[in-house]
């Protein structure tokens, strides 16, 4: 049963003679690109990533990463007034703190 099942997903390229699973080649030889006659269709998963832009989803998140690690960084600079009042601590203009007053 599990073999007769796995039978009917690889298909076999004679030219190259190379075994391989067109589910995951797109339907065709990755070596000369013949298609075989079942090619059977791509996982529903698969057929979706390979939809999807992966570069530009990519620089996306990246850029995402690179303001948020601005805003840290901000924050802990104590460049954003707002989050500095926030916190309980007093705000220092220009991201300077006064020292501790001793007199
Ligand atoms: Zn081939």
């Amino acid at each position: 049963m599990i073999a007769a099942r796995h039978r009917r997903v690889t298909a076999y390229c004679e030219a190259d003679q190379w075994r391989f699973d067109p589910r995951y080649t797109q339907g065709r030889c990755p070596i000369c690109g013949w298609k075989p006659d079942s090619a059977a269709n791509a996982p529903r998963w698969l057929a979706i990533a390979n939809r999807l832009d992966w570069e530009m989803l990519g620089l996306f998140l990246l850029a995402d990463v690179l303001v948020l690690l601005g805003l840290i960084v901000a924050t802990a600079a104590g460049l954003m007034p707002a989050h500095g009042a926030g916190l309980g601590m007093p705000s220092a203009p220009g991201g300077v703190a006064s020292g501790v007053r001793t007199h």
